[in-house]
């Protein structure tokens, strides 16, 4: 039984912060490793394999950024990132280099679990999704029929434009993961000029609208204010 505990691994210098985290997953009988540099963070990463890495954006050798950098080049284990108000800017940063979600201290015990489960679980579903070639993607009463190009809410046709229809799909890949104004541009259009982000927009609140949702609705994709937009997940 042992064997099936998933290991996370905490990269944060601050040692309050580190047995906070620490304790709140020993609770939920998750196995900790611990790092507090960046360097000591890569080597566990190499070494350990671990399931999920939450990780302090502030770190006293290098930047958290480069973990982020130096995983992605090696695997897709899902990264929380811990950041601080005052570091908005680097949050952006590390979800374009392909962080899963982020934490902005200080933060309480139910929102880091239930980030943790998330993570955990949307690591599992992509997985499990990509094995299976067209397939369709639920989630409540939102239905993608990937072969048919074909999307349903309540099981009524929603007719979207070939850009809309192209955004929720790129997005159903990703439930749960905080994708930036970036990441879906450059999925979508390639590349991005001073008018991605609100041609991005103006997309979304039409797609909003056409699935039914109401402002402050966020049953299918929430607005991360400033950030970009997740694709929410079923549970
Ligand atoms: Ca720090």
């Amino acid at each position: 039984m042992a064997n099936n505990r998933y290991k996370i691994l905490i990269v944060e210098d601050e040692a309050n912060i580190l047995s906070f985290v620490d304790t709140i997953l020993e609770t939920d009988d998750y196995q900790v490793l611990k790092a507090t540099t960046c360097r000591m963070g890569q080597m566990m990463v190499s070494s350990y394999c671990p399931d999920l890495i939450i990780l302090d954006l502030g770190l006293p050798d290098y930047d958290g950024l480069e973990l982020i950098k130096s995983t992605r080049n090696i695997s897709a284990i899902p990264i929380i990132v811990l950041s601080a108000r005052a570091q908005e800017s680097d949050k952006v940063s590390a979800l374009d280099l392909g962080a899963n979600d982020y934490i902005t201290k200080p933060f309480g015990t139910a929102e880091l679990r239930a980030r943790v489960r998330a993570a955990l679980r949307n690591s599992r579903h992509s997985t499990e999704m990509g094995a299976i070639p067209g397939g369709v993607f639920v989630l409540n009463d939102l239905k993608i029929d990937y072969d048919k190009r074909l999307v349903t809410v309540a099981d009524k046709e929603v007719r979207l434009t070939q850009t809309e229809y192209n955004i929720v799909s790129f997005m159903s890949g990703y439930p749960g993961k905080v994708l930036t104004y970036a990441n879906i541009i450059r999925a979508i259009w390639g590349g991005s000029d001073s008018g991605s982000i609100k041609k991005l927009q103006v997309n979304m609140a039409n797609i909003r609208k056409k699935f039914g949702s109401k402002p402050g609705d966020n049953r299918y994709i929430i607005n991360e204010l400033g950030v970009g937009y997740r694709m929410n997940d079923a549970d």
